[in-house]
């Protein structure tokens, strides 16, 4: 009697734990994937937009939600795809990331970029180099090869050559554009005058995010940026700090950010928005709050794009437009700079003194 009662509750709780492991990899393998890109924040007027620049950097934007997008249906984890979107804009000489990065006061290109998974808060992240085609890639291998979160200057370089990574002459990274814009700040800098918003505007401007959930639910976030133009003393901003410019959590969201560096930094703003999704406010609550609040309060100007792990999206940003796009769950796709109807007007907009 006693037998056939175990043997029944051992049967039971074998039923038990199919039931429970079906269960589990049903629920993952059904996560519906989506990304979010930006190439950043700033001052973005129609008018200061040629139809024909415009076509081009929407046609980008495409090119880099579809890159990244393709990855995660094929299966790639959310890390990869970040890293796949942020490629096609590194490769774009239309943003400030990679080919086409602002130069430093010395005339060179000076490149910072980080990576974080959501699953295990693994995260990478690279700060001043000038070889590295794509610096998002060796971001993602810090964290996957290295037992560090960030490397810089000729170090991260040296560990990027062990890693086979093949180095960049900086002409490469080199446009006339940037070039140029180099030189009105100097002339202006050289003449006393004083740097005027639209020149503030000018120094940071087009670095590129991604952040992305994959078929298995888990979040990831990265940043690509040149940093400031005219940058010197070895300055970098929030884009390779992980917590200000990128940031990931299962249990919360994934954020990348975009703009005036130094408040980013301060107000630790990627990991501000999880910190409040994870203590139960929702995503879009808690990015304006930080974005449209915190942030214009401080006069620190930007936006940021965020997921939560339901693939909730949410792009604020307090700047006059923001270069953005996303393939939501159901596969919708939406490419944007200006703001768009509904949206709140952009409270820093043309208040903010640098
Ligand atoms: N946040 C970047 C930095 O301060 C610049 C940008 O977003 O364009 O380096």
């Amino acid at each position: 009697m006693h037998e056939t009662l175990s043997k029944i509750t051992n049967r039971i709780s074998r039923i038990i734990l199919i039931v429970g492991v079906l269960g589990m990899s049903n629920a993952s393998a059904e996560t519906k994937p989506a990304i979010v890109i930006h190439g950043g924040a700033g001052t973005i007027t129609r008018a200061s937009l040629t139809d024909e620049k415009e076509s081009s950097i929407r046609a980008a934007l495409k090119s880099s939600v579809q890159a990244g997008y393709q990855a995660l249906l094929d299966g790639a984890s959310s890390t990869e795809a970040v890293a796949a979107a942020i490629n096609v804009m590194e490769d774009s000489p239309l943003f400030n990331a990679g080919k086409g990065a602002v130069f430093n006061a010395d005339g060179k290109n000076e490149m910072d970029a980080s990576i974080m998974e959501g699953a295990g808060l693994n995260a990478g992240a690279v700060a001043s180099v000038t070889h590295i085609r794509n610096p998002i890639d060796l971001a993602l291998k810090v964290m996957t090869d290295s037992e560090h979160v960030m490397l810089m200057g000729e170090g991260a370089e040296e560990f990027a050559r062990q890693q086979g990574f093949e180095m960049e002459d900086p002409a490469y990274f080199r446009t006339d554009f940037r070039w140029q814009q180099l030189q009105r700040i100097k002339a202006k800098e050289a003449a006393k005058q004083q740097v005027t918003t639209d020149d503030q505007h000018d120094q940071w401007f087009s670095t590129v995010g991604a952040v992305a959930l994959d078929q298995q639910g888990n979040l990831a976030a990265g940043t690509s940026t040149g940093g400031t133009s005219n940058k010197r003393w070895g300055r970098v901003g929030d884009s390779p700090i992980i917590g200000a410019g990128t940031y990931a959590n299962n249990n919360s969201c994934a954020v990348s950010a975009t703009g005036h560096g130094e408040f980013f930094i301060r107000y630790v703003v990627a990991y501000n928005i999880c910190n409040r999704v994870e203590l139960g406010t929702p995503l879009a609550e808690a990015a304006e709050t930080v974005v449209n609040d915190i942030l214009v309060k401080a006069k620190g100007e930007g936006g940021i794009i965020a997921m939560d792990a339901a693939g909730n999206i949410a792009t604020p940003f307090n700047s006059e437009g923001m270069y953005r796009a996303s393939i939501d769950t159901d596969g919708n796709m939406s490419i944007s700079i200006y703001r768009e109807e509904g949206e709140p007007e952009g409270a820093l907009i043309g208040n903010v003194e640098h």
